[in-house]
Order: C-alpha cells, then sequence, then structure tokens
C-alpha cells in the first residue's frame, strides 16, 4: 500500500487534496459538455486566485473546450472585447464579477450563460471584500450544483489539455489584447513542452510551488497547471503581499515561485528585520519574465536570493524564447539570456536585414522546434519578411556572445530631435537612485521643436524625498543630456498590470486630458 500523502492545491486557508480537484473538475466537464460545450468552443473564466479557477481550467479542457481567462481589473468594455472576440458562448466567473460579464455580455448583444462560483468565505476576507456585496445573485446557476448533480467524471479526451492552450489572449499593453489561437498540439508537442518547462523550473512530484500571479495571466496559469499535473503541492496566494510571500517560502520550504519584477522590487522593499525573519534557501527556482527587470533590482535580487534567481523572455506567440542564470546574467548584465530548445532570436531592420551584434534592432522570435503555429483570431497569420521568425515588437540587440538585451518595445521609443530614446535605459539610470520605487519613462509631445519630450513619472519608497530638481541634477552625471527627462512627475502609483507591465498609452491619455 502506498501511504504517501496525495499532493494538495492550497489557498487562503483553504485545502484540497489533487486527486479531489481532479475528481471534481471531471465532474464539472461532464456537466459542461451536458451543458452543450463542444470541442473548441471557448468558455471564459472571470474569477480571483482560488482552488477553483484551477479546477474550471482542467474541466473546460477536460471536456475539449478552450478556457478564456480574463483579467479581473478590466472595465466592461474591455471584457466585452475578450468576450466578442472569442466567441465565448459560456463564462464562469465568481460572483464579485457577475454584474461585469452581465453589463458587457449586453454591449456587445451576444446571448452569453453564466455560471456562478459562490466566493468562499475564505476568500472574501481575503480580498476584504464586504460580504453583503458578493452574496449569489440567485440569477445564474451556481458551479457547486452542476458539480454535485453529475455522478460520474467525464473520462479524459485525447489532447483535451492541449485544447486549454488553444487560445489564449496577450496581455494587451500596446492595444486590444490580441487572441493567440495555436494549431492543434499532438500529444508529442504538448509533452515536449511540459517536460522542457518542467526542467528548466526543476518541477518534481513531491515539491513545493507557490503561485503569486494572478492565474488569468498564462504564465501563472501554466505553471500551476504543470505543476498540478507533476504532482507537485501548489500553494496560491490570494493576491500579492510581500510579507505573505516570504512567509509561505519560510513556513512551506517552498522551491519554485514565479514572479514578475515588480514583486521582486515590492521584496526589496521590506524593511531588513522583516527580510531577515523568513528562511528562503529552500528556493531552487525564483523566476522573473514580463516585464523588464531593472539592473539595480536585478542585482539586489541576486544578492538575496542567489543562483536561486532566473529570467527568462517570452510572448503570448511563442512561448518562452531566452533564458538566463543569476551568474550568467552577472557575466552579461541586463541580458534577458540566450535562446532555449530550439528556439531562436535574429536582430534585423524592418525588412528582415540581419545587423551586426551590438546594434539595435527589431527582435524576431520563433519558439522551440515543437511549439505550435498559430494565427491571431479574426486578424489572420502575423506577417515577417524573416521565414519562420515573427516579431511582437521588441526591440533589442545580441552582444558577441550571443546574449540578447531589450532596449525596449518599438510602440514605446521616444523620437527626440531626430534621435531614438529608449526608455528602458532612462528607466534604468533612474531605479538606480536612492530612494526611487517604481518609473516609466516616455515620450510627450514637445512644446519646442524637438518632436517629443522626455517625461518621467516616479514613485518614492514609503518615507523617501525626492525632488524633481535633485533627480534631474543626479540623471546629469550618469546619462547624456538629451535623455535627461525634460520633465519629471512624482506620483502615488503608476499603472501597471499584474504582469508587472506598464501601460504607458494610459499614462500618455492622461497626459493628454486637459488639467481640470
Ligand atoms: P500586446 O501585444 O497585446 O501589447 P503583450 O506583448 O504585453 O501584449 P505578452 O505576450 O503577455 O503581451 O507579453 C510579451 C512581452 O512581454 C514581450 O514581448 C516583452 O515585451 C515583455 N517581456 C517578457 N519577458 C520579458 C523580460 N524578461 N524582460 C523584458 N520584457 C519582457
Amino acid at each position: 500500500m502506498n501511504d504517501a500523502p496525495s499532493p494538495t492545491i492550497t489557498c487562503g486557508g483553504r485545502i484540497r487534496a489533487q486527486p479531489d480537484a481532479h475528481g471534481r473538475a471531471g465532474r464539472l466537464a461532464a456537466a459542461l459538455a451536458d451543458s452543450g460545450v463542444e470541442r473548441g468552443d471557448r468558455v471564459a473564466i472571470m474569477a480571483r486566485n482560488d482552488i477553483e479557477f484551477l479546477e474550471i481550467s482542467l474541466a473546460i479542457a477536460g471536456c475539449g473546450g478552450n478556457p478564456v481567462p480574463i483579467n479581473t481589473r478590466w472595465l466592461a468594455a474591455e471584457v466585452a472585447h475578450v468576450l466578442g472576440d472569442s466567441g465565448a458562448r459560456l463564462a464562469i466567473a465568481h460572483t464579485e464579477f457577475v454584474p461585469i460579464l452581465e453589463a458587457a455580455r449586453e454591449q456587445i448583444g451576444v446571448d452569453i450563460q453564466l455560471l456562478e462560483v459562490a466566493m468562499p468565505e475564505e476568500l472574501v476576507a481575503e480580498a476584504e471584500l464586504d460580504r453583503a456585496l458578493v452574496q449569489p445573485t440567485g440569477r445564474h446557476p451556481l458551479l457547486e450544483q452542476w458539480v454535485e448533480a453529475q455522478p460520474e467524471a467525464l473520462g479524459y479526451i485525447e489532447g483535451a489539455i492541449a485544447d486549454s492552450m488553444g487560445l489564449i489572449y496577450t496581455s494587451g499593453t500596446t492595444g486590444a489584447p490580441k487572441g493567440v489561437f495555436r494549431e492543434r498540439m499532438t500529444p508529442h508537442q504538448l509533452l515536449s513542452i511540459a517536460g522542457g518547462t518542467a526542467q528548466r523550473m526543476g518541477l518534481a512530484p513531491g515539491g513545493q510551488m507557490l503561485v503569486a500571479g494572478p492565474l488569468y495571466h498564462t504564465s501563472p496559469n501554466a505553471v500551476a497547471v504543470l505543476a498540478l499535473r507533476m504532482g507537485t503541492d501548489i500553494t496560491i496566494m490570494p493576491r500579492w503581499n510581500s510579507e505573505k510571500f516570504l512567509q509561505h517560502i519560510d513556513r512551506k520550504r517552498i522551491q519554485q515561485a514565479k514572479v514578475v519584477p515588480t514583486m521582486l522590487s515590492r521584496l526589496l522593499s521590506l524593511p531588513a528585520d522583516v527580510r531577515a525573519r523568513y528562511d528562503v534557501s529552500s528556493l531552487t527556482h525564483l523566476i522573473h519574465s514580463a516585464a523588464p527587470c531593472p539592473p539595480a533590482v536585478k542585482r539586489a535580487a541576486i544578492d538575496w536570493f542567489g543562483e536561486a534567481l532566473w529570467e527568462f523572455y517570452g510572448n503570448t506567440e511563442t512561448g518562452t524564447v531566452t533564458w538566463i542564470s543569476a551568474s550568467e546574467w552577472l557575466e552579461h548584465p541586463g541580458s534577458v539570456g540566450r535562446p532555449v530548445d530550439g528556439s531562436a532570436v535574429l536582430i534585423a531592420d524592418e525588412h528582415g536585414n540581419p545587423l551586426p551584434s551590438g546594434v539595435t534592432g527589431r527582435v524576431y522570435v520563433r519558439g522551440a522546434d515543437y511549439w505550435p503555429r498559430f494565427t491571431y483570431l479574426n486578424r489572420g497569420a502575423p506577417e515577417s519578411p524573416v521565414e519562420d521568425l515573427i516579431w511582437v515588437g521588441d526591440l533589442g540587440h545580441v552582444d558577441e556572445d550571443g546574449w540578447l538585451h531589450l532596449a525596449g518595445r518599438s510602440s514605446e521609443i521616444i523620437i527626440r530631435g531626430g534621435v531614438n530614446v529608449y526608455p528602458a535605459e532612462i528607466e534604468n539610470a533612474i531605479m538606480a537612485l536612492d530612494g526611487v520605487e517604481d518609473v516609466a519613462v516616455l515620450g510627450l509631445p514637445d512644446s519646442g521643436d524637438l518632436g517629443e519630450a522626455v517625461t518621467a513619472y516616479i514613485l518614492a519608497r514609503p518615507g523617501a524625498a525626492l525632488d524633481p530638481h535633485g533627480i534631474r541634477a543626479a540623471l546629469r552625471d550618469r546619462i547624456a543630456d538629451y535623455k535627461v527627462p525634460t520633465a519629471v512627475h512624482l506620483v502615488d502609483e503608476l499603472p501597471r498590470d499584474d504582469s508587472g507591465k506598464v501601460y504607458k498609452r494610459h499614462l500618455r491619455d492622461h497626459a493628454a486630458e486637459p488639467a481640470s
């Protein structure tokens, strides 16, 4: 007899054995199939981080559907875009998000069935919600009733899990989110993807993984589903809290966690005595990606976490492209790594002509050999002057040893007096100044004849006294004068999404509004 305890999923005080979660997912899959969900159908999920989120993802894939997670911070118009674009006819949502889904559904005028997920007490308390506002609405069937009414779990559909990656939306940092619609994966492709990722992340049965980001983002979701398949214990944070993150690592002897640079920066902002309270030596893989990590943050994170700190660069379209360890980064500061597993990077101009090492150009990329081909849903295949590689808008260079360095997104490049200025370089210089917690630099129309003015929005660390003149003076010793921001604004917060990306278009729109 095997007495080994079953792996579990824990979230905000609730715990479920993984075999139970699989059983419930199978019964929900049967209910979804009964309600008419067929292979290839899209089913939206709008939910907070919770055990049910994973069960729902598995259930949708289990009956052959494509889960379409929706960002819980979106407003009705943004939700309506993804609902309409994906063609979902069923949406599964925590009670809290039912009104917004109803409003979005009305905006697009499509009959979308809603299945409501009652919010457990622990989640309501953790999210500091008003219990009275999140009572089940009574307007829609409840997920729990569907699960309970199904005595039998749906049997495994060949290739079903591959369907769970069939349609994934980009983050929408530079415009409306694009649906990346992949060719159906073969079991071999799926195993290769899962195997490659599990190996890079050091995932293994019996391990301990912490999910820190929202499950509606691809990366936390994909690693959680992978950990579930590997039989790794999973702890899901209902939402980010820097000290609790350390507490979980210490208490559960966490080995893997996936974070974004903003989270690293917040961890580093904790007072030294708080940081010292927690033992993080169990970590083998603290992995970050999704947005640029300022070198000052990266160095401090390496000082703290050592070789446990890893980074990768990738995108929704091609998956992981490059990967880098802490010591490799110290040898090639600022790099995001070298291509993994048969993926490829080429720096070229807009016509696809390759550029020499050290020269900044478009970063054309290809996913691993086994990565499925894709088209943009309702937009067709991407066009590219380079065969087999695509450009998703990033600029950068490759150094002489083949390490990729990103300079930023092309839509964010600042053109001042005809000269290209890369915001990332200025952001990195500002992040290295004392007292800076966060920064975003963008180009706004120049009042003179220089085209664009370099403009910085800076968030101070708690208790730090920053002043715009002092910042500009300090920067003059570090970067060329034409890169020094003409305007420095101190702000209370920056519009970052949970994957750490700054919505610069929101800052731009805000700056364009007439002052009230
Ligand atoms: P949209 O295309 O809708 O604007 P998006 O490109 O933000 O959305 P994603 O596919 O989620 O959507 O994000 C991929 C992008 O994230 C990359 O193209 C790159 O700009 C950024 N990124 C990912 N990893 C890193 C990293 N390690 N360092 C810097 N930037 C990164």
